[in-house]
């Protein structure tokens, strides 16, 4: 019977980096040793494809090509930068980072866990990726997909989509990186999970770890790992309007500072209260931002969108302005926008979907 690898030695180093070696992905964050560069590529890879990361990654550094760049640059362009690439918090604490690396660490990304994980947006993972890629050190990284190769080789049944059990896995990967070469050690794992042991039909025909995988052996590919019943993700409501000016210029708003998209434009209004009627909600969300009475005029159209915890349908308006000018009241800024300002200002993925419709 094939026994636990804990047992027979962790994992067999060597033979991963020999996989990794001949059959790991060519990514352009792996042509450089420059922390700056892998940190804005770990950054970008949180929660985002490869491929979607690829023309983000190339296109920021040319814009912002080192620290000291970022972190002079205005919050404005950083997002404008960051525009439809998602979780957009990441781009605020890039930024505060970045502020943060050149006021205290003098422009230098921090090698250490401790400072590291001291900078907004750096979590466990990615502290393991960055330090290990990086410099080196031989910590963990452990995402989603390594959390399902040591579910596999090591017959854990517990839920690798459950944070209570993410320590279990933490401890089991932190007990096997060897300490020497790290680095092509966690991007062998990180790129055995994206391309071998995937989370439906793992290629184990072509795995560097088949000889030692209990869920090989045991035929539990298909059953391992466990995940834990994710619950049903809610649906809302929200209405927007489309005010222009005697110029044809679009009323636009920025978002508060924090919260969800904090800092993008939008068109005026919001979400809808349960059952609340749309044109009614729609003017009460204008008077509350805007402090402007508005007529609501026929639906122009209406765009999904799907962010991690929630389902939106946007309702867009014409809208029509009764009297007053727009003050600012629950929005830090608005302006009149002509087609080439909206181009310039960072809009989320359904403002910018519903800004061409209109
Ligand atoms: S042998 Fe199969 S199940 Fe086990 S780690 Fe490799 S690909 Fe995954």
């Amino acid at each position: 019977m094939l026994k636990n690898p804990h047992e027979t030695g962790g994992l067999p180093a060597r033979r991963l980096l020999a996989w990794y070696k001949r059959c790991g992905r060519t990514l352009p964050w792996r042509e450089t040793a420059d922390p700056y560069r892998i940190w804005i590529s770990e950054i970008m890879l949180q929660q985002t494809r490869v491929d979607t990361v690829i023309p983000y990654y190339e296109r920021f550094l040319k814009q912002f090509p080192d620290v000291f760049a970022l972190a002079r640059a205005p919050l404005q362009d950083v997002l404008k930068a960051w525009e439809n690439l998602g979780y957009y918090s990441r781009a605020r604490h890039l930024h505060e980072a970045a502020k943060i690396i050149t006021g205290r660490f003098g422009g230098r990304i921090p090698n250490t866990l401790e400072a590291i994980r001291t900078l907004p947006g750096i979590g466990d993972y990615t502290a393991g990726a960055i330090l290990s890629i990086a410099f080196e050190r031989a910590v963990p990284a452990v995402d989603g997909n390594v959390r399902r190769i040591l579910s596999r080789v090591f017959a854990v049944a517990k839920p690798i989509n459950d944070p209570g059990e993410h320590r279990h896995f933490f401890e089991l990967a932190a007990s096997l990186v060897p300490k020497k070469r790290a680095s092509g050690f966690n991007q062998a794992l990180m790129d055995l999970g994206a391309t071998v042991c995937r989370a439906k039909n793992p290629d184990c025909g072509a795995c560097p770890l088949a000889s030692l995988c209990l869920a090989h052996h045991r035929h539990l590919q298909d059953r391992l790992p466990v995940m834990r019943k994710a619950p049903a993700i809610p649906r809302r409501q929200s209405v927007a309007a489309v005010l222009r000016n005697d110029k044809g210029r679009l009323l636009v708003v920025q978002r508060p500072a924090e919260g969800l998209l904090a800092s993008f434009w939008k068109l005026p209004g919001g979400f809808l209260k349960d059952h609340e009627n749309p044109e009614a909600g729609l003017r009460r969300l204008v008077r509350e931002e805007l402090g402007l009475s508005i007529r609501v005029g026929k639906k122009i159209a209406s765009v999904d969108h799907a962010y991690t915890h929630f389902r939106v349908t946007l309702h867009v308006y014409e809208g029509f302005l009764f009297n007053g000018k727009p003050a600012a009241k629950r929005c830090p800024n608005r302006q009149w926008a002509a087609a080439a300002d909206l181009k310039k200002l960072p809009l989320s993925k359904i403002d910018r979907m519903a800004a061409k419709l209109i």
